[in-house]
């Protein structure tokens, strides 16, 4: 079945299975204990924290290994928020619920918007101007939005923030695995989240500043250099970065081709169902993303209609597509709550051929007629 939601989750990749496989069979012993078999595991480990390291260019210390991108950003954010009592966080509006909702809690009462640009960008602008306000204890940008493909200027914003001596958190689970790691190790706090890249769920990954002493997600045992207690996943971080390093490697012979494939959809959506609208169009996206304002109907009712057909996207983020409520992220960049609805995103892989992509565009417009007298954003859910 044509699958189009690799934002929400990826299938294991090969490598990644056999790796997991291969250490809940080979290497199931605790890394932590003392004999020769344990010790073996404990190479496993500390093999994949420093070929992790390496994609980045920092050093091994730095990494730490969680249970995915939401405890990451909970974690991180509670350890920045405890570093001081009144300095607030600069806040991307577009972020992942899982972000928004770690700043919430953890920065209480300290939380301030960035502004975006009607095509999803925080601008070194922006920061410069929020800057210039106060110094606050963290800025939140992520690199890539899992709603609309946005990309951040990651690096410009990094160079204004470490200027004004402020960490960036970067929350870069939709872009690991698609564009390359490197440089990302220069930002103080990155995120990444194994099943967004191939490999298996409930593993991820944190990168700390260099000076975070102090850093406990949750006493126990020392692991994680005392950063995590809690024996590790190790077939769950193996196969994580086993995942990466081949996604890694695709990206050099593929990217360029796969962008190719999401253009020329984008184009024969356009011509082919008139009316509806590429999101942020203007700004540099993933290869793999493409959300789409439908000319008419609501997204959930286009959802189950694809599904019909054979074809499995999404309305948004997996995770607020059970709520109600239009997407924080479109309202954020100034699409009203009727045209939020009528949004779909459509998110590949490195597998997905173009003619997988033609296939789609065909389905669009079997079911487009089904939907012309309906009033925009009022259809309601079957
Ligand atoms: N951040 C982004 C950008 C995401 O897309 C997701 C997943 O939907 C998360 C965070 C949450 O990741 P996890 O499932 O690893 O907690």
């Amino acid at each position: 079945m044509p699958y189009f939601d690799h934002n929400a989750t990826t299938p294991l990749s090969p490598v990644a299975r056999e790796t997991w496989l291969r250490a809940c069979d080979e290497h199931w012993h605790n890394p932590s204990s003392l004999y020769r078999d344990a010790a073996k595991a404990r190479i496993r480990l500390d093999g994949a924290r420093e070929q992790l390291a390496e994609f980045l260019g920092i050093d091994a210390a730095r990494v730490v290994f969680t249970s995915g991108a939401t405890e990451a950003a909970h974690a991180i954010l509670g350890y920045l928020a405890g570093r001081s009592s009144s300095d607030p966080v600069l806040l991307n509006p577009t972020e992942h619920p899982a972000m928004l909702a770690a700043a919430e809690r953890r920065f209480a009462g300290r939380v301030r918007t960035l502004s975006v640009t009607p095509d999803g960008v925080v601008t070194r602008e922006a920061l410069q101007s929020a800057l210039a306000c106060g110094r606050p204890a963290a800025v939140v940008v992520m690199a890539a939005n899992n709603e609309t493909g946005v990309l951040q200027p990651w690096a410009d914003l990094h160079a204004v923030c470490r200027q004004a001596g402020v960490p960036l958190v970067c929350d870069a689970s939709q872009w690991f695995g698609k564009l390359p790691a490197s440089g990302l190790g220069k930002v103080e706090c990155v995120i990444g989240s194994a099943h967004k890249f191939g490999g298996p769920k409930g593993v991820g990954f944190l990168t700390l500043p260099a000076d975070a002493d102090g850093f406990c997600v949750q006493p126990g045992g020392g692991q994680e250099n005392g950063h995590r207690g809690g024996t590790e996943n190790l077939p769950g971080i193996w196969a994580m970065v086993a995942a990466l390093a081949s996604a890694e490697q695709k990206k050099v012979f593929l990217e360029s081709e796969r962008l190719f494939h999401r253009q020329a959809f984008e184009r024969a959506l356009l011509a082919r169902l008139p009316g509806g609208r590429v999101v942020a169009s203007a700004s540099e996206r993933l290869w793999n993303t493409v959300a789409w304002l439908a000319p008419a109907g609501e997204n959930h009712r286009w959802v189950t209609k694809l599904d019909k057909l054979g074809f499995q996207v999404s309305t948004g983020s997996a995770c607020a597509s059970g709520k109600e409520g239009p997407s924080h992220v479109l309202g954020a960049m100034g699409y009203s709550a009727a045209e939020a609805k009528r949004v779909l995103r459509f998110s590949s892989s490195w597998d997905t051929a173009a003619d997988a992509w033609s296939a789609l565009v065909d389905a669009l417009a079997t079911i487009a007629p089904s939907f012309e007298n309906a009033p925009a954003g009022v259809v309601s859910v079957p």
